[in-house]
């Protein structure tokens, strides 16, 4: 068995789809040591520097004076905190202007909250409930409506004229259509305005994870569905509090019923040690920052160095395909697995951090660079990245 596996593992080698990890030594930001050598990154989902900023940082210690390093048990039997009931009111509040008679619940992970959302609302019809996702939803959105154990039917990308006939043939009575907002892949926002209304008319849940748009996206930070001006009792909402937020964890936040149910029932809520006490109090000021000046600052200089790139990459280099992409995410599609990582390799001995994705993260044939920009760049730092992908070689 263990020739089995070590077969196998030859195999992801030879297709190029062999992944590592490469170990960072120094806090996540635009200059980091990895692998023992100071790089550039443009790799981190910390779009508004808020990772290592000192404010966080200074609540997280605090949080940890107030409430220990562990929570002790779940959120049912004893591991709910003041600091994390603060901030799923402060959460709430956030989306309040978007999901009528809102309520926010806090949850370890994004992945577990995206198993909790739809096994949890799967469990409240049993029998009766389909879900309708979208062909490039992340995988814990997949995972999760497998763990729902209702019929699934997948979407093709951006395609509403395929969701509606879907919809208008579904016998189910409860009706769950799932969707990222910012691909996550691939930078590019999902047409959630046409689909809200089309869950409006058809009676269906609309399920949206934010987690490349929480802090990013919308006047306050307060992400996509502030963004579009959206507003609607079916909306429900997941955030990720890892990557812009710059500490850890997710949530939900649904009309108060909704979250309720997902209290009494969700599994991946109920059944895990809750997070650090610690991490919330963090987060209450990381929040702070976001819905603050300091973020609609932040934000403000994402929004130039995204331009910048845009307009710096021009027509997209020999070998490389721009997608069209107004958000931080500024994926340079390659095609072939092998030539990614050559381009990447290429950069790295360049001094710069960019991932190369692969299969099954994209669909086979879509290999990419993964550029992310973050507030914490400098226009200089850009410039850099411009210039040494323009200087990429396609090697035989
Ligand atoms: C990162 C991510 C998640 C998972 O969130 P974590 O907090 O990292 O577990 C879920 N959905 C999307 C689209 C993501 O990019």
């Amino acid at each position: 068995m263990l020739e089995l596996i070590e077969q196998q593992l030859t195999s992801l080698t030879d297709a190029g789809l062999r992944r590592r990890r490469r170990v960072a030594a120094t806090p996540c930001a635009a200059e980091v040591d990895v692998d023992g050598r100071a790089m550039l990154a443009f790799c981190s989902n910390d779009y508004l520097g808020l990772a290592a900023h000192p404010q966080i940082r200074q609540a997280l210690q605090d949080g940890v004076n107030l409430y220990g390093a562990g929570s002790g048990a779940s959120h049912l039997i004893s591991g709910h905190t003041r600091a994390h009931a603060q901030l799923e009111d402060r959460l709430a509040e956030m989306l309040a202007p978007c999901i009528d008679d809102v309520r926010a619940l806090y949850l370890s992970t994004g992945y577990m909250a995206n198993l909790a959302v739809l096994s949890g609302l799967a469990a409240s019809d049993p029998g009766k409930t389909e879900i309708f996702s979208e062909q490039l939803n992340h995988a814990s959105l997949i995972d999760g409506a497998r763990l729902a154990r209702c019929p699934v039917k997948v979407f093709p990308h951006a395609d509403l004229a395929a969701l509606e006939i879907a919809l208008q043939q579904s016998q189910a009575r409860t009706k769950i259509v799932v969707t990222d907002s910012v691909f996550s892949m691939d930078g590019v926002i999902a047409p959630l305005t046409d689909m809200l209304a089309l869950c409006e008319r058809y009676q269906a849940w609309l399920v949206v994870d934010d987690a490349h748009g929480f802090g990013v996206l919308g006047e306050h930070g307060a992400g996509v569905l502030e963004h579009l001006h959206l507003r609607s009792k079916k909306l429900i909402y997941m955030g990720t509090l890892g990557k812009a937020a710059g500490v850890a964890g997710a949530f939900i936040a649904a009309h108060a019923s909704v979250i309720e149910w997902l209290i009494q029932k969700a599994r991946a809520y109920i059944y895990t040690t809750a997070a650090p006490p610690a991490l919330a109090h963090a987060l209450l000021t990381s929040l702070n920052i976001i819905t603050g000046t300091e973020g609609v600052q932040r934000r403000a200089h994402l929004a130039q160095l995204i331009g910048q790139f845009k307009h710096g990459i021009g027509d997209a280099p020999v070998g490389l395909r721009l997608l069209a992409s107004d958000t931080q995410i500024q994926p340079l599609v390659v095609g072939e697995n092998q030539r990614a990582m050559q381009f990447a390799a290429q950069l790295f001995d360049a001094g710069l951090w960019v991932p190369a994705i692969r299969p099954p993260t994209v669909p086979a044939g879509t290999a990419r660079l993964r550029v992310t920009l973050s507030a914490a760049h400098s226009s200089a730092q850009v410039a850099v990245l411009l210039q040494q992908i323009h200087n990429l070689k396609v090697v035989a």
